[in-house]
């Protein structure tokens, strides 16, 4: 349910209308909008715990959440959410660029990515340390090393750092080091993960699972909203169809759709979402043109010779060149980048 507050009602309202909520079993969330405050009662809904909410002071009414997932949802905050996380801003507005290799390689590879994506308009640095490989015999990450070397790359550039997370077991020692903590496709469904991240006190970007539908999504993104981190991102990024000619299916009608039911930024990945660079740079115009919010894609010092990756990765000059159309685009959709 959703308690909607009258307008101008007064701090001490809210907050007593919280402890209300609480002591009704419920947990409460406050949103403040610029319009008005409400307070997301997330439970059990019953008809006589609406009744004894919509007489509390200050309340101008209470109304069900119709959407499956509850604080993600434009139902409880019209108004989009901007994500900052050091140098990168998402939503609203303003389109992010997160660019840099698919792994930290090296200290040299990674601080010559750092210093050509932010020479281009990148406003983070992308680079796994941590690396889910489909076959345990490929290249694992750098791990911690890696982690030093992205901090370092930040310390340098002044590019905030977007880095994965796969284990509830790893989420502190990530969050040490990194500015966004990325959660992969294939962890979209690890909820003792979401659950880690939702504690860890940084931005998170939450992939969407080559299979999963939005609302499994968004519902994944609760978990996160749940245990009161508010900065979260959601990204498309493909998902497996019938179809062998691309890595994976790139629906770019996502970006509308979600905007329609969240007020969480979106963000698009066409490097993994078409698995081919010479689709990539097309695919981050039209998807800038949809209304994304941001951006993440895989550039490469080398593409021939990356560790992973490396035929969906950019050269410095193709970022560059990709970057200059998506501002243009982004200018004529009204939005800065
Ligand atoms: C990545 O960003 O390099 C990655 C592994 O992405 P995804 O989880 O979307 O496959
Ligand atoms: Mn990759």
């Amino acid at each position: 349910m959703i308690v909607v507050m009258k307008h101008g009602a007064p701090q001490d309202q809210v907050d007593h209308m919280v402890s209300r909520v609480e002591g009704l079993g419920l947990k409460a969330h406050v949103i403040v909008g610029t319009e008005r405050t409400v307070i997301a009662a997330i439970g059990e809904k019953r008809e006589e715990t609406r009744q004894s909410l919509e007489s509390g002071p200050g309340v101008a009414e209470v109304v069900p959440i119709l959407a499956p997932y509850k604080v993600a949802s434009v139902e409880v905050k019209p108004e989009p959410t901007v994500v900052k996380a050091g140098s990168l801003t998402v939503g609203k507005g303003t389109v992010g660029m997160i660019a840099g290799p698919c792994s930290v390689e090296s200290e040299e590879q990674i601080f010559k990515s750092a210093h050509a994506v932010k020479a281009a308009g990148a406003t983070a640095l992308r680079g796994g340390a941590f690396k889910p490989r489909t076959s345990p015999y490929s290249f694992q990450g750098m791990k911690e090393e890696g982690l030093k070397l992205l901090a370092a790359a930040r310390e340098e550039t002044g590019l905030a750092v977007v880095t994965e997370v796969m284990s509830t077991d790893d989420v502190e020692l990530v969050a040490e080091y990194a500015d966004v903590l990325q959660i992969g496709a294939r962890n979209m469904q690890n909820y003792r993960l979401l659950e880690a991240v939702g504690g860890c006190g940084r931005a998170v970007l939450l992939k969407r699972g080559a299979s999963a539908t939005l609302d499994e999504l968004l519902l994944a993104a609760e978990y996160i909203l749940n245990e009161g981190n508010a900065n979260v991102m959601l990204c498309e990024r493909g998902i497996r169809t019938f179809e062998s000619h691309t890595r994976f299916t790139l629906p770019l009608a996502t970006v509308i759709y979600l905007h329609q039911k969240t007020h969480l930024p979106i963000v698009v990945d066409p490097s993994h979402g078409t698995g081919h660079a010479n689709l990539v740079p097309e695919m981050a115009v039209a998807s800038v043109a949809a209304g994304a919010d941001g951006l993440i894609v895989e550039v490469h010092p080398e593409p021939e010779n990356a560790m992973s990756d490396g035929y969906q990765s950019l050269t410095f000059d193709q970022f560059g060149d990709m970057m200059a159309r998506c501002r243009r685009v982004a200018e004529a959709v009204d939005r800065t980048m």
